[in-house]
């Protein structure tokens, strides 16, 4: 089992990947799951120190030669001419990128059930989601064997989520620190390409090479303390935060609570010291909406260009004027929840309407920033579980209400307004199902964060595998 060993220690050893039995275990795992949108076995890089690492990578980032659909209808035939530079990077490193991994429709859901495609399941229950909107990562990640590391991106959860929800780690990076060049945006001022893995260390080995100053992204800064892969698990006195506006809202499942109280305490035994703390401006009230305009505001402008011509379906057409002719594609190309996300972002930028919701939600952006910014003058990182229940039945999602579903965000969506790093670490199973702990660090602090979710794996372990076949 790879979670027996770190793909460090095996890349130490001089051990090379077994592509053959990868695809073996990805054709049977995935008719279960449901994980993955294309895949090709061929391309194969032994060189280079990953030596052929198997590396999947999210659907709305590019690489040439494969599609590159981001869940969406409307990119079914696109081809992109580009590669992100994430996937240069591993692929310069000798990482062997095999797969591209389903998603929610451009990453708009909690669950991966906005994918146009298929509904990717939960290892652990396949009458479960993933979560989203990387579910497909996250349960590739989850159930093979072999060992592997994927490419996931967040916008206000998308790696934490699924990786809480299939038992798995998921590190998202401060924003600007890996280079968004060639993914499909979403809302560009949150956009982050991050990692996941069965260990901490996995994910840290990949984080560690795909970071760094691009030139074709000037967003992008080269900061951190060092490698994260070589930090040691450690967090003999490291203050720790726990928000009560993290842990008491409507909402929070009390077993997973309960999970996570008990999962705090290890870090007590290990020299840490535990304390909660108030945060009124991460509150609920404040993160959710926040969080939905600004992300819809600056979504509704990006999905423009999908109109048929620049990229996307194309057809023949009776119609005679390009509106509607856009309005033809776009119909048939966008999925609800896109449809409703266009509108609604349109409206809350609008003359007349933009002061009272986009610029007021950009005003408490900034106070929430400043409320994160106080808490890490006194303490080294912020805890808290990563979603507040445990992977829902399909069935029971679907009857769901969008608004609801946007609130299962809580936890997840003011780290990523905030651009501060966070991680999901395994801490547990509630009913059979995997929870996850949230660690939140400052600004490129990404090193406390791995240390203390090092240590967390050190003392407790990982999570038993799932058995999908
Ligand atoms: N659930 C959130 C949304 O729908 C987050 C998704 C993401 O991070 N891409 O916007």
């Amino acid at each position: 089992m790879s979670s027996e060993k770190s793909i460090r220690q095996r890349l130490k050893k001089g051990e090379s990947f077994d592509l053959k039995g990868l695809k073996e275990e990805v054709n049977k795992i995935d008719k279960k799951i449901g994980a993955i949108r294309s895949k090709d076995f061929s391309i194969m890089n032994n060189g280079g120190e990953l030596r052929g690492l198997p590396v999947s990578v999210k659907d709305n980032i590019c690489v040439e030669g494969f599609p590159a659909t981001a869940g969406s209808k409307i990119l079914e035939t696109y081809r992109p001419e580009i590669t992100a530079t994430v996937v240069k990077k591993i692929q310069n490193s000798g990482g062997n990128i095999f797969a591209k991994t389903n998603q929610d429709e451009f990453g708009f859901g909690t669950f991966s059930m906005n994918s146009a495609f298929e509904i990717p399941k939960n290892p652990y229950d396949t009458e479960r989601v993933t979560g989203g909107s990387s579910g497909g990562a996250a349960a590739l990640t989850s159930a093979l064997d072999q060992p592997h590391v994927a490419l996931g991106q967040s916008t206000g959860g998308s790696i934490s989520n699924p990786a809480a929800f299939c038992g798995v780690v998921g590190i998202t990076p401060t924003y600007g620190k890996v280079s968004r060049y060639g993914l499909i945006d979403y809302a560009n001022s949150l956009d982050k390409i991050g990692t996941m893995a069965q260990r901490v260390e996995d994910a840290a080995l990949i984080l560690d090479i795909i970071s760094g100053k691009d030139e074709k992204d000037f967003t992008t800064l080269d900061r951190g303390n060092g490698s994260l892969a070589e930090v040691k698990p450690d967090v003999k006195g490291m203050k720790i935060a726990v928000p009560r506006q993290y842990i008491e809202f409507e909402g929070m499942d009390k077993k997973v609570r309960e999970k996570f109280w008990d999962s705090i305490g290890v870090y007590e035994d290990l020299g840490a010291e535990v304390e909660e703390v108030d945060m009124p401006k991460i509150a609920k009230e404040y993160v959710v909406p926040t969080y939905y305009i600004i992300a819809m505001s600056e979504a509704s402008t990006n999905l423009a260009k999908f109109c048929g011509m620049r990229y996307g379906i194309e057809k023949d057409t009776e119609k005679e004027s390009f509106n509607e002719y856009f309005s033809e594609i776009r119909s048939e190309g966008f999925g609800d929840e896109v449809k409703r996300r266009v509108l609604l972002g349109h409206f809350l930028r609008q003359e007349g309407y933009k002061d009272a919701y986009y610029i007021k939600a950009l005003k408490v952006r900034r106070l929430i920033i400043e409320e994160y910014k106080e808490t890490f003058k006194n303490y080294d990182i912020i805890a808290s579980p990563t979603m507040p229940i445990i992977a829902p039945k399909i069935a029971e999602a679907r009857k769901t209400k969008m608004i609801e579903i946007y609130a299962m965000d809580t936890l997840t969506v003011g780290p990523n307004l905030a651009g501060i790093p966070h991680l999901s670490v395994p801490c547990g199973k509630v009913d059979r199902m995997p929870v996850g702990m949230h660690l939140i660090g400052d600004h490129f602090r990404e090193d406390k964060i791995v240390a203390a979710a090092k240590a967390f794996e050190s003392d407790f372990g990982t999570l038993e595998r799932p058995k999908v076949v």
